[in-house]
């Protein structure tokens, strides 16, 4: 075993293919990914739903639906510690299907308990964008579930529609053509150019949080959020800023004419049960188009 470790050694130039580490490191992915695998059918996913608000009347008529992994030997697994590697592996596949099919059922059970002008946003990866039968997808969820297609929105990082503008771009469009709503998620951590964004079918802005939690602050960030607005509105976009958490930085936002609002100010993501309750209890009311049937 030496001898055979020497030698890719030395046809490596010195390289070391068999760091312990490393070999430690390949056997925690592969534990992870076959672990990844079965979480899907085992059900070990759940989801969370944090309000998004309009800024200028403070009704709530969206949630964007946040996903957390209930392991059973490592506990509650944020999606940062696992939606990156689903992202290179291909896993994110079958967790996008989850999310999807379980998100949309949940907005069918609401509306029928009334909370009809309610919809979700739900994030997306680069690896789903790529995938030609997504919008197809996309679509049969819809119909399985009974919601209409404007009550969805699919949040897409800048860098996600980067890596491949002209596949997403096809992608984005089949997905308008259902009347699926379209957000860019985390702008201005990307590098997509704003000719490329001016071309876009999106409809929602995202910007992202490192810009907006210290806009009480600091000015430089001051003039990047104003002029983001002023560019989204330009284009048609609604914006919503992500990462709200003194009611200092909300006042500014309003005052900048920001459209939506989300952030720990207003409500940390809750489960599905707190947030009906978070519905019922905030004072400016949902887009509650009929009232709920057992209130
Ligand atoms: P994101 O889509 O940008 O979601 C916003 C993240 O910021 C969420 O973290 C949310 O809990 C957090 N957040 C919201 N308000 C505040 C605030 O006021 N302060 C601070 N410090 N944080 C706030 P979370 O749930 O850990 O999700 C992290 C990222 O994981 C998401 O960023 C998204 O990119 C990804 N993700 C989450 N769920 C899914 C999913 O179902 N599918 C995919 N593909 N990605 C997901
Ligand atoms: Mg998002
Ligand atoms: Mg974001
Ligand atoms: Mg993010």
């Amino acid at each position: 075993a030496d001898l055979a470790m020497n030698e890719a050694k030395s046809a490596n130039h010195g390289v070391r293919l068999f760091e312990p580490g490393m070999e430690r490191h390949i056997e925690h992915g592969l534990t992870l990914l076959s672990d990844l695998r079965r979480a899907a059918e085992a059900d070990e996913f759940f989801l969370l739903f944090q309000p998004k608000l309009r800024l200028d009347d403070g009704r709530c008529d969206a949630a964007e639906v946040l996903v957390r992994w209930r392991h059973p030997q490592r506990g509650i697994v944020p999606p940062d510690r696992f939606i990156p590697f689903a992202e290179q592996t291909g896993a994110i596949k079958a967790i996008t299907r989850w999310v999807l099919g379980h998100a949309l059922l949940q907005l069918a059970q609401w509306h029928r308990e009334g909370w009809a002008g309610l919809s979700l946003n739900v994030n997306v990866s680069t690896r789903d964008l790529m995938q030609p039968d997504f919008p197809a997808q996309v679509e049969r969820a819809l119909r399985h579930a009974g919601v209409a297609a404007g009550h969805l929105c699919l949040e897409v990082t800048e860098s996600a529609i980067m890596d491949d503008p002209l596949l997403a771009m096809d992608c984005l469009q089949a997905l308008n053509r259902l009347g699926v709503r379209l957000a860019i998620d985390d702008f201005g951590t990307g590098y997509s150019s704003l000719a490329y964004l001016k071309k876009l079918p999106v409809q929602e802005l995202k910007i992202d949080r490192s810009f907006i939690s210290s806009l009480d602050r600091d000015e430089a960030d001051v003039t990047i959020v104003r002029s983001t607005i002023d560019m989204a509105h330009h284009m048609g976009l609604s914006v919503v800023a992500e990462g709200i958490e003194t009611e200092a930085v909300s006042q500014r936002l309003r005052a900048f004419g920001c459209d939506q609002a989300q952030g720990y100010l207003y409500s940390r993501p809750l489960s599905s049960t707190d947030f009906v309750d978070w519905l019922r209890q905030h004072r400016s009311g949902v887009a509650r188009l009929t009232a709920p049937v057992a209130a």
